[in-house]
């Protein structure tokens, strides 16, 4: 059995805006941020940031994946 943890391998999330992007991005295309963090939990999917209220909530404007937590090193 592999003890692999359960998050998304290859993806990391910005720490400014904690979009959800692929590791070997230098650069959030989102907000610019070169700061990132591989410990982030959870995920959610903003597809109309307007009619989210979750999206409200975490402050995001535009679609995009995001991470639902970042984890503090
Ligand atoms: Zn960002």
């Amino acid at each position: 059995m592999s003890r692999a943890k359960k998050t998304l391998s290859g993806y990391k999330a910005c720490k400014n805006c904690k979009l959800i992007i692929p590791e070997d991005a230098t650069q959030c295309p989102n907000c610019g941020s070169t700061e990132f963090t591989n410990n982030w939990r959870g995920m959610i999917a903003v597809i109309d940031p307007e009619k989210s209220c979750i999206a409200k909530r975490l402050g995001i404007t535009k679609p995009g994946v995001y991470a639902l937590e970042l984890v503090e090193e």
